[in-house]
């Protein structure tokens, strides 16, 4: 036995190793993946995924020994993912109920945690119900199936996010999408589907990859006049955007309008996982008994559904919190566009540094960590080809002189790199 063993390990395949299958149409579909993979390294979009040695927040400690790291590039938007209570919060439910339900949520895996937790995310958005998923992907997988059949219409912005997108594609419904934040066009998608018997317009309340927000009160008008839905995807704007964190509807003064909304539990509120639905109570209903990520994945577990209901306790005991960031941006967005830059949207703590050049984004990136700047560039297929840029994320918990040296860091290498 010992004798085997031995060979094996000499030729490199001792216990553990891995196995590669053998066979014809194992080694064809290595070399197809192989050059796809040095396809993509030849176009320069290559997302390599850097290793973090330390809790998310502000600053950072990456694996390989780069300490102090000033990080402009989480969804940690308020800095609860580090905050005390919320940490607590998570190690108090992991001891009382445990790891995990071994569950979907109908069978064996509701407690009353994940009860309670979608009864306050009803209640911070003034809905009528809540239902609980493992992530706002799922939400947006599951929602546009079971709500929408053939006879009905989903209108939606072009921009939308990806998981919004695959949902739509898993329903039966007519689809219409209407250029971005384009209120003619939506208007003629509107008269078009006139002849459906549901209308759904779909657009995410603030787009993670420009930074924009959705004109709502503009939406929600051609909604009324045409007889239409609306719902929208708050990961970006829930616990921040509005005078309360609320998010975009509270922003523009429309939350009695928007009928559905979906949103994450893995960004400002905590940014463990997790993602919901929350709306009218018959809609949260037939979700639990018709929505497939629900039905067929487990449950949340315990420790993560801590980490949200203490964000939310937070959020909702004063909306200090929640406008903590407003300035932050603010000091960014001016100190920028002062250097020369071209920052997308506005008023939104995604601060796009738009470049145009996919490896110029990527090589920029990597010279600003080399200046202590945790920021990522984005391009195709993240963004449209030719649109690459540095996506700036600002967090409550920046300091001033954070923000500053991000803009000093970004002066030196986007001069060095001909950007500016
Ligand atoms: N919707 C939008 C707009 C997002 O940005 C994201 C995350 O990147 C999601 C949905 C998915 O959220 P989750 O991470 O909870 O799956």
């Amino acid at each position: 036995m010992w004798r085997a063993a031995a060979v094996r390990a000499l030729r490199g395949g001792g216990a553990g190793a891995p196995r590669a299958a053998s066979g014809a149409a194992a080694a064809q579909l290595r070399r197809r993946l192989e050059s796809e993979l040095e396809d993509i390294r030849g176009a320069g979009t290559w997302k390599s995924e850097r290793v973090i040695a330390s809790r998310q927040g502000p600053h950072l400690r990456l694996a390989g020994g780069g300490a102090g790291i000033i990080n402009f590039c989480a969804n940690n938007y308020l800095g609860l993912s580090s905050h005390p209570e919320v940490i607590r919060a998570a190690v108090e439910a992991l001891e009382k109920f445990g790891a995990g339900l071994s569950s979907v949520r109908f069978i064996c895996g509701t407690q009353s945690i994940h009860k309670d937790l979608e009864e306050k995310i009803a209640r911070f958005h003034q809905r009528e119900d809540a239902i609980l998923y493992a992530s706002c992907f799922d939400a947006n997988a599951g929602i546009f199936e079971a709500l929408l059949t053939p006879e009905d219409a989903v209108l939606s912005d072009e921009l939308n996010h990806a998981s919004i997108i695959d949902g739509i594609r898993l329903c039966k419904a007519n689809k219409y999408r209407y250029k971005h934040m384009d209120m003619q066009d939506l208007e003629a998608k509107l008269k078009e589907a006139q002849k459906h018997r549901l209308r759904l317009v779909a657009t995410d309340g603030a787009f993670s990859m420009d930074g924009d927000i959705a004109p709502l009160r503009e939406i929600c008008q051609l909604a009324q006049k045409y007889d239409a839905l609306v719902f929208i995807d708050e990961c970006h704007a829930t616990g921040f955007l509005g005078p309360n964190g609320r998010g975009t509807d509270e922003l523009l003064g429309v939350m009695d309008k928007v009928t559905i909304i979906n949103s994450t539990l893995g960004k400002a509120l905590g940014g463990a996982a997790g993602g919901y639905t929350t709306g009218p109570k018959p809609l949260i209903d037939l979700l639990r008994q018709r929505s497939r990520p629900y039905l067929f994945s487990n449950s949340l577990p315990p420790a993560v559904v801590g980490c949200a209901s203490k964000a939310l306790d937070l959020l909702m005991e004063s909306n200090a919190i929640a406008q903590s960031m407003a300035a932050k941006t603010q000091r960014f967005r001016s100190k920028m566009t002062a250097a020369g830059f071209t920052i997308s949207g506005k008023d939104h703590p995604i601060c796009p540094v738009m470049l145009g050049d996919a490896r110029l984004a990527s090589v920029m990136a990597e010279d600003m960590l080399n200046r202590g700047i945790y920021v990522i560039g984005f391009s195709y297929p993240v963004v449209p080809k030719g649109k690459a840029r540095i996506r700036v994320q600002i967090s409550a918990v920046h300091s001033d002189e954070d923000i500053d040296r991000c803009v000093e860091a970004f002066t030196e290498v986007g001069r060095k790199h001909g950007a500016l």
